[in-house]
C-alpha cells in the first residue's frame, strides 16, 4: 500500500506559510519517505499555490531519486480541518497537488458525501484516495470490521477518533487487524499506546507530527521512529509498559526501550495513561502486554488485583512491577525497594547503620523495608505521627519527631516526601541543622540536584539523587522481565541525558 518499514511512518507536515511548510518537508524527508502535507493549514490560497509550485519544482528536479510518497490533505472545517473554502475549491487544491507530484490525497467523508454518486472518480485528484473519518469528541460505535469497497475510488480508510478510554482505543485498533487498508488513529493521550502499536496490528500507516509533539497524546515522528521503533514492530514483538496517571513525563519508556535496542531484544515499552485500573486490566490480552510497571496512583490498588505476589512486596503492601503470566494471571513484585538498596549500597554498607526515613508514604515504605532488610536500624519521621508510627511498627523501627532532629544523629537520611520536586524547586523538607548524618539520599529525581541535596553538599555531606533509585528499580524491572543482564550503561546515559536536557530547557 504505502510500502514497508519506515514508509509506514507518515510524517505530518504543517505550516502557515509555503516557506515554513517546505522547511518541514525537507526536515521530515530525513526521517521518513511518507509525508502528509496539510495544505489546509497554510494561511491562504497564495501560500498554497507557492508551496505546490515549490513541490512541483522539487519533484521535477529530483524525479529520479525522490522516493517520497506525498499525501495531500486540504481538510475542510466540516471535516475537522482548517480549510475555509467549499468542496469545489478543496478539489481544486487536490488536483493542483496531483499536478505537483502528490500520489495520494486524504478526502474526508463529509466531502465524498457531497460528490456526484458519492465518488471521487472522474476528478483528477491524486490517483490514490484515503477516505478519512474524524470524530474529535468521542469514539463512535464502530463496526467490527471495515471493508474498503472495491471499485469505489477509495484505496484505504482512516478512522480518527477521540479515545476517551483505553477500551475506545482498542476498538479502533481492532479495525486494523488483518486489514492492511484501514488506518486507526486514536486521538488523545489515552490512545497513545494504540497509536504506537497500530503498525504492529497491521495498519498500513501511523501518523506523527514532524515538529516536537505539542499536545498530550501526540508522539513526534522522531519518537515514533527512534524511541518506539513503530515500523519494526510485528506481532512477535513483546509488549511491555508502565501504567499511571499522569504518565506523560515518565522516563520509563526511554529507559526500557533504550535497553531493548542495546540488547537487540524484539520488545517495546509504552506508556499507558490509566484512569481506572479495571479498564486497563481488561485490555491486557488485546495489547498482549507481558508485563507492566506501576506508578501513582495505582501502586496499592493493583496489589489487590494480583493472583500472586513476591513475599516482600506483600509485606510492603505495594507493587511497581507486574508480570502477565502465560495463563493471563498477574504476578507482582516491588523493585522500588531494590532501587533504594542498590543506590545506597553503592555508598555504604547498611548493616547496623542508623537510617532516618523522612515521610511515610509509598516510597517511604519501600525504603524502610529495604534498609530494614539490609540490617539497618530504621527511624521514621513524618508530618502525620500516626502514619510514622504505623510504618515504624512494621519495620520494627522508632518514630522521631521533627523537633528532635537537630539533636539526633544518623548515618543516612532519606527524603521520601515530594517537597522540593519540580516545579516546587528551591524548597527543602529539612534544614541544614537537621542533617546530622553522613549521607543524604533524596528520592526526588526532578531536579537531579534538589535544594535538600544542595544544602547537604554545602555541609560537606555525601549525597545521592533519586535518579539512582529510578535507574536501579528500572534496571531490576528490565532484568526481571528479560531474564538477562541489562545494558545499564546505555540506559543510564539515556535517562541522565533526558533529565539534563529537560533541566536546561526549564531554565
Ligand atoms: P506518597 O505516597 O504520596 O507519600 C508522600 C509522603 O510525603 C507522605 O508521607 C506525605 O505526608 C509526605 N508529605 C507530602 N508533602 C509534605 C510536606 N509538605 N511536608 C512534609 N511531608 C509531606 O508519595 P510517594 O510515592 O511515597 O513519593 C514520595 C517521593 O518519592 C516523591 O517525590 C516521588 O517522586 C519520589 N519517588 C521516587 C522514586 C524514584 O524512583 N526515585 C520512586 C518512587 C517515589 P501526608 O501523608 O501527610 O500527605
Amino acid at each position: 500500500m504505502f510500502g514497508d518499514g519506515l514508509k509506514r511512518i507518515c510524517g505530518v507536515v504543517t505550516g502557515q506559510t509555503a516557506a515554513e511548510l517546505a522547511k518541514f518537508v525537507r526536515l521530515a524527508e530525513r526521517e521518513t519517505s511518507t509525508l502528509e502535507v496539510r495544505l489546509d493549514w497554510l494561511k491562504d490560497d497564495g501560500e498554497r499555490q507557492k508551496f505546490l509550485n515549490w513541490l512541483k519544482g522539487k519533484n521535477r528536479i529530483g524525479r529520479q531519486s525522490s522516493s517520497t510518497t506525498y499525501i495531500a490533505t486540504c481538510r475542510r472545517r466540516a471535516g475537522g480541518g482548517e480549510f475555509t473554502g467549499d468542496k469545489d475549491s478543496q478539489l481544486y487544491w487536490l488536483i493542483t497537488a496531483q499536478e505537483a507530484g502528490c500520489q495520494w490525497c486524504d478526502l474526508e467523508v463529509e466531502t465524498i458525501r457531497e460528490l456526484p454518486e458519492q465518488s471521487v472518480r472522474g476528478f483528477a485528484v491524486p490517483g490514490k484516495v484515503l477516505l478519512s473519518m474524524h470524530d474529535f469528541r468521542k469514539t463512535p460505535a464502530l463496526p467490527k470490521k471495515i471493508s474498503v469497497p472495491v471499485g469505489g475510488g477509495v484505496d484505504a480508510i482512516k478512522v480518527a477518533a477521540m479515545a476517551k478510554s483505553i477500551g475506545d482505543s482498542v476498538r479502533l485498533l481492532r479495525l486494523a487487524r488483518g486489514s492492511h487498508r484501514v488506518v486507526p488513529v486514536p486521538i488523545g493521550e489515552i490512545g497513545l499506546p494504540a497509536r504506537i502499536l497500530a503498525l504492529r496490528e497491521g495498519s498500513p500507516l501511523a501518523y506523527a507530527p514532524v515538529a516536537a509533539s505539542t499536545a498530550p497524546g501526540q508522539v513526534s515522528l522522531r519518537e515514533l521512529k527512534y524511541l518506539y521503533r513503530a515500523h519494526e514492530l510485528t506481532r512477535k514483538t513483546q509488549v511491555y509498559g508502565v501504567i499511571g496517571n499522569p504518565i506523560g513525563h515518565s522516563l520509563s519508556p526511554l529507559m526500557h526501550n533504550t535497553g531493548y535496542v542495546a540488547a537487540e531484544r524484539d520488545a517495546v515499552f509504552v506508556p499507558f495513561l490509566v484512569e481506572k485500573l479495571a479498564d486497563f486490566l481488561k485490555v491486557i490480552p488485546e495489547f498482549e502486554v507481558r508485563g507492566f510497571g506501576v506508578t501513582l496512583p495505582h501502586k496499592e490498588t493493583v496489589f489487590r488485583k494480583l493472583d500472586a505476589c513476591e513475599p516482600l512486596a506483600e509485606k510492603i503492601g505495594a507493587v511497581n512491577t507486574v508480570t502477565v503470566r502465560r495463563d493471563g494471571s498477574l504476578y507482582g513484585c516491588n523493585t522500588d525497594y531494590l532501587g533504594v538498596l542498590h543506590a545506597l549500597e553503592k555508598k555504604i554498607s547498611l548493616r547496623g547503620k542508623r537510617v532516618l526515613i523522612f515521610g511515610a508514604g509509598g516510597a517511604a515504605r519501600a525504603a524502610a523495608f529495604a534498609v530494614a532488610s539490609a540490617g539497618s536500624d530504621v527511624f521514621v519521621c513524618a508530618r502525620r505521627e500516626n502514619a510514622a508510627r504505623g510504618l515504624a511498627k512494621v519495620v520494627k523501627g522508632e518514630v522521631v519527631k521533627q523537633l528532635e532532629l537537630r539533636k539526633r544523629k544518623f548515618d543516612v537520611i532519606v527524603n521520601a516526601t515530594p517537597v522540593g520536586m519540580h516545579p516546587y524547586l528551591g524548597i527543602s523538607p529539612l534544614g541544614a541543622s537537621e542533617l546530622n548524618c553522613s549521607i543524604v539520599f533524596d528520592l526526588i529525581y526532578r531536579p537531579l540536584q534538589t535544594k535538600l541535596l544542595e544544602i547537604a553538599d554545602a555541609r560537606g555531606l555525601r549525597t545521592i539523587s533519586g535518579v539512582e533509585m529510578f535507574l536501579a528499580q528500572g534496571i531490576a524491572q528490565w532484568e526481571w522481565w528479560m531474564k538477562e543482564e541489562a545494558p545499564e550503561k546505555e540506559m543510564r546515559k539515556a535517562v541522565l541525558g533526558a533529565l539534563k536536557t529537560k533541566e536546561k530547557s526549564n531554565r
